[in-house]
């Protein structure tokens, strides 16, 4: 059996053109770009080049990307850089559904005499920007919104997010890891200070990232050592990966229409068939505003860890909105800010599709999911309350009555 893979927003597959790209500079092409020689000096054109390739995508000045070794170190940077750059103001705006590379950062501030807001959405995922202009002042060092959410696939609008921010004089970052590559950035045009990107979500692989840092922007360097990244991030460039980012960010760019076409259609096919087929079952996130490769779809009464179970045994990988907490099955912080019902919450699937996937993935999945949803139900107690029409037992309720805080 062929394994269906549709957890594109977990991590990706390296493209093998990528993979190809990389290879010379781990054996003929070991210089050190810094190095005075050719011999290196050579190698540095295609860290440029890679740099070019990136700015490209987004439409930035090749001068405005930083690497770094993945989103978080981004996501890190970013805020870290920001507020050592602004030492006398001391709050941070941040959403509660961003990821943790964001989302640990702000709870860390708070944890160390910063004051933190946390905005929230609705039940669609969505921010009140009402809420957003409120929480401004001229104590506030930076603001951070994620472009699009990893778990429910919700876009902001963070171009009207930007104008608002950058009205104030306030500098606005967003963690736009899960956007880049499926829809389309413009740096040249958006009110955007600094992006985080990350190489093993456009099928670049694991382990390198990059900033986008707007010139002009204060920016206090992370990581302190040689003159490497104009002065912005000491160590020795990885060149492997940096040139593997550039191969991927220049086939991103080419398969950006795939994306929102061949890729959306598989997406809301596989979203109509499992609805129509699967009852009891719904779609978390606003669905008109949406990535084109992501569905979240919660299937009431039952655990979501049961149901990746029985998908696996026939192949298919996915992610659920629930995470094993001490030994607690907890609805994802996404879900909870959304105010999931907990019946449902338990029961989320995420699907992420990409370019690899095909038809006959779709219809695989479509095939095997209403049989195993029947069987995880059929021994689901909170199912069998359900139909019975009695209240649910306090145990699934009692999962998501009290609010986690991971610190
Ligand atoms: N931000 C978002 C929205 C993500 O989905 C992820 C990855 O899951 C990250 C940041 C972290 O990226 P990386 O795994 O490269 O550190």
């Amino acid at each position: 059996m062929k394994t269906v893979y549709m957890d594109n927003n977990a991590t990706t597959r390296t493209d093998p053109a990528v993979v190809e790209a990389m290879l010379p500079f781990f054996s003929e092409l070991y210089g050190n770009p810094s190095s005075m020689h050719s011999f290196g000096g050579q190698v540095g054109r295609h860290v440029r080049e890679a740099r070019e390739k990136i700015a490209a995508l987004i439409n930035a000045h090749p001068a405005e990307i930083l690497f770094t070794s993945c989103g978080t170190e981004s996501d890190n940077a970013a805020i870290m850089g920001t507020l050592r750059s602004y030492p006398d103001k001391k709050h941070f705006i941040m959403t509660r559904v961003e990821h943790p590379a964001v989302l640990n950062v702000g709870h860390y501030l708070r944890a160390r005499g910063y004051r933190v807001t946390e905005l929230g959405v609705d039940r669609k995922g969505r921010l009140d920007l009402g809420e957003l202009r409120d929480a401004l002042s001229d104590d506030t060092a930076l603001v951070s919104v994620m472009t699009a959410n990893n778990e429910t696939g919700v876009i902001f609008p963070i171009d009207e997010i930007g104008e608002i921010v950058k009205a104030r004089g306030i500098p606005f970052h967003t963690d736009a890891v899960q956007a880049v590559g499926k829809i389309p950035m413009d740096m040249a045009r958006q009110p955007i200070d600094m992006l985080s990107l990350s190489g093993h979500k456009l099928h670049a692989p694991k382990g390198v990232g990059a900033l986008y840092i707007r010139r002009g922007t204060k920016f206090t360097p992370f990581v302190i050592g040689g003159h490497q990244e104009s002065g912005k991030r000491g160590g020795t460039e990885n060149v492997p990966y940096i040139v593997g980012l550039g191969k991927a960010s220049e086939l991103a760019g080419e398969h950006l229409k795939e994306e929102n076409t061949r890729v959306k259609k598989m997406r809301d096919r596989l979203e109509k068939e499992l609805l129509e087929r699967i009852p009891n079952a719904m779609i978390n996130g606003d669905p008109g505003n949406r990535l084109p490769n992501t569905t979240s779809i919660s299937f009431e009464y039952v655990e979501g860890e049961s149901i990746l179970l029985l998908m696996n045994a026939v192949q298919i990988c996915a992610s659920s909105g629930s995470a094993c907490t001490s030994g607690s099955l907890e609805p994802s912080h996404v879900l909870r800010a959304m105010g999931v019902p907990f019946t449902a919450a338990h029961g989320s699937i995420r699907f992420s599709l990409s370019v690899y996937n095909s038809e006959e993935d779709v219809d695989h999945v479509i095939e095997q999911m209403p049989p195993i949803i029947q069987k995880v139900r059929d021994i689901s107690p909170f199912w069998k309350d359900f139909q019975a029409g009695k209240p649910i037992s306090a145990l699934m309720a009692g999962g998501s009555g009290h609010d986690h805080h991971h610190h």
